[in-house]
């Protein structure tokens, strides 16, 4: 029998940087179902960091992870992010969510048809009655980060087991029995970093489930359109989010912005959903797409109210909900990794009190666990 501190589900991007965190006070062992870390949705991002993505909240989180992204100590010796920047179009009938997203942004300009289309020669300029760039947006190196955070999580002495699906929870006396792959771990704390799993992850341990529901997302490569060299366009996309298209190594990934609700699952894309999504894209821009040379999908996993789930639920001791991180779980992932430490070893957190209590599962009613 193996005991730690902590014992934490999941070794996505949420899971390992809150266990190289912890693991500055605490001993932390991290149980990961598959053969390799990272292998859900966080290897399967757009790996893009974008500063006024979201409600308040997930902004407030956005702006305490930026400066980790920037000076990423103990996990790379430089930067975690390279420019990129964002831009949206918006059409005349969509001009109200440009607004809405404007509105409380920063860092934000204002662009004409004509300069929208300057910075993306594809885009046809006639269908858009707005646009909004947000220069600061930038790429995430996702792998970099995720595996810096893994040697930083070992060098302080945590461990990651592979290939360690957890079958069973029970509460003892006074610590959480854990059962994976044959192996029993206890610990008086366990994190639910499950991703998608994050609700079954909380009924194994007899807690109530808090609503995660996760979401399809799919993407695809194609071809740089011909004649253009890509790399320097921003991220550009629907202001409704209804497709968005990023340069990606001299080609461009291209995604349907979908948000089919699903079980969670090792997903792929639905080749209709694609297909429309495409179509979509292809009604923005000056070139059709005529191959694609790879699709892959993900799962983002969203609270009822769309914003993450982290802390302890208050009913059943020792049991801290970090889920729920929805479409925003790389950028925000340094942010809430600090919260999670700061929570579990009781220190008072570097976020607003306000932010700390919009992110608590205490807000879903007094029996949540
Ligand atoms: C197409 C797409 C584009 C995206 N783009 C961006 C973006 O540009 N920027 C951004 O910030 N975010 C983006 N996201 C969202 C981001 O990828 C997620 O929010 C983030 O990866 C969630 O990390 P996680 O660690 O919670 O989940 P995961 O990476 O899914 O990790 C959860 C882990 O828990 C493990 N697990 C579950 N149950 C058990 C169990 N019983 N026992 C053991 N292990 C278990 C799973 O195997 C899994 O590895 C995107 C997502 C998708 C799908």
């Amino acid at each position: 029998m193996t005991h730690a501190d902590v014992i934490i589900i999941g070794g996505g991007i949420a899971g390992i940087s809150a266990a190289a965190e912890l693991a500055a006070d605490l001993t932390v062992l991290v149980l990961e179902g598959e053969a390799q870390i990272g292998y859900h949705s966080t290897g399967r991002s757009a790996a893009i960091f974008i500063r006024n993505y979201g409600n308040d909240t997930l902004r407030a989180l956005n702006a305490a992870a930026a400066p980790i992204f920037e000076a990423p100590e103990g996990i790379s010796d430089r930067s975690l992010l390279s420019p990129r920047g964002e831009l949206m179009v918006a059409g005349e009938a969509e001009m109200d969510t440009l607004e809405a997203y404007c509105d409380g942004a920063t860092g934000i300009d204002r662009l004409t048809a004509a300069e929208a289309a300057e910075l993306v020669p594809i885009l046809r300029p006639d269908p858009i009655a707005g646009a909004v760039l947000e220069r600061d947006a930038q790429d995430i190196d996702v792998d970099r980060m995720l595996q810096g955070y893994a040697r930083l999580l070992k060098a302080r002495g945590g461990r990651v087991v592979t290939g360690a699906q957890v079958q069973k929870i029970t509460r003892g006396h006074s610590a959480w029995q854990v059962t994976a792959a044959g192996e029993a771990y206890t610990a008086p704390v366990i994190v639910n970093a499950g991703g998608a799993w994050a609700d079954p992850v909380a009924q194994l341990a007899g807690a109530r489930a808090v609503g995660i529901r996760p979401y399809r997302r799919s993407a695809a490569i194609i071809p740089a359109p011909d004649g253009h060299d890509v790399d320097r366009w921003p991220l550009f996309g629907a202001i409704t989010e209804t497709w968005y298209a990023k340069p990606e190594a001299g080609k461009l990934m291209v995604s349907p912005a979908d948000e089919d609700p699903v079980d969670p699952h090792d997903a792929w894309p639905d080749d209709m959903v694609l297909a429309e999504g495409l179509y979509r894209f292809e009604q923005a821009v000056t070139h059709p797409v005529t191959r694609l040379e790879h699709s892959w999908a993900g799962l983002r996993s969203f609270a009822p109210d769309r914003t993450p789930v982290v802390g302890f639920g208050g009913q059943t001791e020792g049991f801290f909900w970090l889920a729920g991180q929805g479409g925003y779980g790389v950028q925000t992932a340094p942010a809430l990794a600090c919260l999670t430490a700061e929570l579990i070893t009781g220190q008072t957190p570097d976020l607003p009190p306000e932010t700390v209590a919009a992110l608590s599962p205490k807000r879903f009613g007094k029996d949540i666990q």
